[in-house]
């Protein structure tokens, strides 16, 4: 006798993995229900109007070079803006604040960046796969601090690329791995100015959230919000999920987007492989602070970098009007700072400048967030070489997809997508 399912995929997680893996199925004919705990789309897309303005305390910025997201803001036809252009830039040099301006310090941490992240290309030149080449694991067993230490480069130079590598990294550079730059840097063909370009400047005029309720909007399955899935059992024919209040739900298939930091947390009968559970448990190395400040303005527009030790290496300008302007900053460490405290932040923000007022501050706390734990995926060392590939791997009818396990754009909106496009290639073939 055949068993009756509720549905032929669930899908856990609706972020852009999950929403866009449950919008393929349904193109393709398969039925899905998606099980989302939070009250809303998006994850770690998260779009809020605070300060005055659309801000994204998740994600952000988003590039014609990142092929998966890309397409889906041509498809949906969704308005892409850039920051205000910066004015004036701020750096520390012989312990003192320089100004300049942008093509100025691009200059000072470009011998630095040829050096650590030129060979990129020639170490993945296919990023859009799992690299295995023994070059790149040779190299991935490094920390970022490691290789810009092992980089013939003035005092001045270095501080420079250091600051700059905390505001990609959202880490401390000696946890992060070197991996994490090449892979960044190879996702551009070895272009790094066209890397930062990519992951610092265009965002959607009217917020992220656009993106992701454009995806939802094309699922034809069911959405189930405030439904955190609290058990997965899975077995040769099929997948038996769990949600809080106690009804199970059974599938064929389950398509699991959890964040890696928070995978080893999970019920799940029989366990995910040791492999899985150990990369989850050693957690990732983003455990950086995201921090909006609205200020007293008129300001000019700037850019500022201190050193990667600062509670805030990289702040500058993302919104610029007559009466304020409004910031963005990130730090390597989020315990270094209270985002709740503005004397804080204006001591932070002392380190350049001591004529900007703070006028009031938002941050989401993305590392105690029970369903994420982490910001954007980072690799520690060696981290890749040991689990991209089984990361990727089902374990029987339950998958995994996530921006955190994606090949190209991992830890973006693009990988993402990118995850959430194979996982339902692959499960609808398969069933
Ligand atoms: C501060 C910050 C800045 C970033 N900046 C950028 C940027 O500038 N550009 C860029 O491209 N990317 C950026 N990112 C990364 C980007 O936001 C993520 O890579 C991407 O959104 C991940 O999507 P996902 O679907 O893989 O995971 P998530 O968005 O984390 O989605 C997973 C979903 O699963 C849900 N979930 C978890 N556990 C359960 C459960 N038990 N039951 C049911 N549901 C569950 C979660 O609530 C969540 O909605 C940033 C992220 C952060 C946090």
């Amino acid at each position: 006798m055949s068993e009756i399912f509720d549905t032929d995929v669930i899908v856990i997680g609706a972020g852009l993995a999950g929403v866009t893996a449950a919008r393929e199925l349904g193109t393709r004919g398969v039925d899905t229900i998606v099980l989302e705990a939070r009250d809303r789309l998006g994850g770690r897309l998260f779009t809020e109007k605070r300060l005055g303005k659309y801000l994204e305390l998740g994600g952000n910025w988003m590039h014609w070079t990142q092929p998966h997201v890309w397409a889906e803001v041509t498809r949906y036809g969704l308005e892409a803006d850039r920051l205000a252009r910066a004015e004036e830039t701020f750096w520390f040099a012989n312990g003192e604040v320089c100004k300049g301006d942008l093509p100025g310090f691009m200059q000072l941490i470009d011998p630095g960046m040829e050096a650590l992240v030129g060979n990129a290309g020639k170490l993945l030149p296919r990023p859009d796969l799992v690299a295995d080449s023994e070059d790149f694991k040779e190299a991935d067993q490094l920390t970022l601090q490691q290789a810009l230490d092992a980089l013939e480069l003035s005092d001045d130079e270095r501080q420079a690329n250091e600051a700059a590598w905390v505001g990609h990294c959202n880490g401390p550079l000696d946890q992060v791995g070197y991996s994490a730059a090449l892979r960044w840097t190879a996702a551009t063909s070895g272009a790094w100015k066209v890397m930062h370009e990519a992951s610092s400047v265009y965002r959607l005029k009217e917020g992220n959230d656009q993106l992701v309720k454009s995806i939802a909007g094309d699922i034809k399955g069911e959405i189930r919000l405030n439904t955190p899935v609290t058990k997965i059992e899975h077995d040769a024919e099929g997948v038996s999920v769990t949600v809080e209040g106690g009804e199970t739900l059974r599938a064929r298939k389950a398509i699991l987007t959890a964040p890696l930091n928070i995978l080893h947390e999970l019920d799940i009968a029989p366990e995910l492989s040791e492999v899985k559970r150990e990369a989850s448990q050693t957690g990732t190395a983003s455990q950086g602070v995201k921090l909006w400040m609205r200020v007293k303005g008129p300001i000019k527009p700037f850019f500022a970098y201190s050193t990667k030790d600062h509670p805030l290496s990289v702040v500058r300008t993302e919104f610029v009007g007559e009466e304020d302007a409004v910031l963005v900053s990130f730090g390597a460490d989020a315990s270094r700072i209270d985002v709740t405290s503005i004397e804080d932040a204006q001591k932070a923000l002392s380190v350049w400048r001591d004529d900007i007022e703070i006028l009031e501050l938002a941050a989401h706390d993305w590392n105690e967030d029970q369903y994420a734990k982490e910001t954007w995926l980072i690799n520690r060392p060696l981290a890749y070489s040991q689990s991209q590939a089984e990361l990727q791997r089902p374990e029987g009818n339950l998958h995994l997809a996530s921006g955190d396990i994606a090949n190209l754009w991992a830890g973006f909106f693009d990988g993402a997508i990118e995850s959430g496009l194979r996982v339902a290639r692959e499960v609808s073939e398969q069933l």
